[in-house]
């Protein structure tokens, strides 16, 4: 079986590349690094089942001979990212989107595409079901990832039905673990290696926003299981994990399991911050037997544990 893997050297894309080859796929990596790591993939490189491809997926695109299953994972991801990167995150997530639909046509291949819950924009409802559709500003700061992200959707289902492209639609919720960038502005990097450094903690608004954080292992486990079921043509399916708790909270436990005495600082919120965010699961584990595993204690702890090795080097 022969993948190829958009965004392989960013956090995600990474750790599918090393999953797929563990269970014996042939993967192709593609990556222009705008946003992504070489150091995430530098592992890889001479694994003999592992070929990397240093493009532009906004681009037309090329990959000799076969393809059983095409990942769409490349766009920039972090709020501060994509709000540095408008216009690209914008087409990675239209023309990217394209393209790589177009050639999963063109080579028969399984398509899955990652979503995020951010297409529920700021939500009315609560815990958010597939079914629901999303409450989200056309023109706000956030909406090139948003709607870029929708209108992705939007394509993945044309494919669908107009050439029966098998498309899979991951909607990601938050998730955290070893590989990210400590400087890609996400709460968890943020938090953990300030706490660390002993440096203030900065948390927007009041704190009483939520997430729901899900540990990098298990998505990329829910991502799998959603690559390799059969008779999923069309499906949308949340990825997360339902365990919610505000920032203010959060920080509260980052000072807990990193045993740091830093100082919580109160910033002016971000502009139009999504007040609640949590994943109805239900779809996921009646379809694809999935859930997440990882408490958020645990997988913060495993995650310091890497960052502590990460900044010693
Ligand atoms: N495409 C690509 N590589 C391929 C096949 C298609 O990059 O191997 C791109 C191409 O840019 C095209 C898009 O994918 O515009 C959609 O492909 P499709 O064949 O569906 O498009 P059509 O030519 O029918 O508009
Ligand atoms: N946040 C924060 N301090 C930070 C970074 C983020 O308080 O240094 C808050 C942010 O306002 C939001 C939540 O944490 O309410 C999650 O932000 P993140 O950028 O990680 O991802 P989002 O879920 O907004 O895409």
């Amino acid at each position: 079986m022969r993948v190829l893997i958009t965004g392989c050297a960013g956090f995600i894309g990474s750790h599918l590349c090393d999953r797929f080859l563990k269970e014996g796929f042939e993967v192709i990596g593609m990556d222009n690094f705008i946003t992504g790591n070489p150091d995430n993939i530098a592992h890889l490189i001479g694994h003999p089942k592992f070929k990397f491809i240093h493009y532009n997926v906004v681009n037309y695109l090329y990959v000799d001979g076969p393809l059983d299953l095409i990942l769409h994972f490349a766009c920039p991801a972090s709020p501060v990212d994509y709000l540095n990167h408008p216009i690209h995150t914008m087409k990675v997530d239209s023309l990217g989107t394209l393209n790589t639909l177009g050639l999963a046509k063109l080579k028969s291949a399984r398509y899955v595409f990652a979503s995020s819950s951010e297409v529920y924009g700021d939500p009315q409802v609560h815990p958010q079901r597939e079914d629901y559709w999303g409450y989200v500003n056309p023109v706000s700061v956030r909406s090139v990832y948003s709607e870029a992200k929708r209108f992705s959707e939007a394509l993945c289902m044309a494919y669908w039905r107009e050439h029966k492209v098998d498309v899979r639609i991951a909607r990601i919720f938050n998730t955290y673990g070893e590989r990210m960038r400590m400087d890609d502005g996400r709460v968890i990097p943020t938090f953990l290696s300030r706490a660390l450094k002993g440096e203030p903690i900065p948390v927007h608004g009041d704190g009483s926003q939520t997430r729901s954080f899900c540990y990098i292992e298990d998505l990329v486990d829910g991502i799998f299981k959603l690559s390799i079921t059969d008779h999923l043509e069309g499906q949308v399916i949340n990825l997360g994990n339902p365990e919610e708790i505000s920032i203010l909270d959060l920080a509260k436990l980052v000072l807990e399991v990193t045993n740091s005495d830093s100082p919580i600082q109160m910033l002016k919120g971000r502009e139009e911050d999504p007040r609640r965010r949590c994943p109805d699961i239900r779809k996921a584990k009646e379809l694809l037997g999935w859930e997440p595993k990882t408490s958020l204690k645990e997988g913060l702890k495993k995650t310091v544990e890497w960052l502590k090795s990460y900044l010693r080097r």
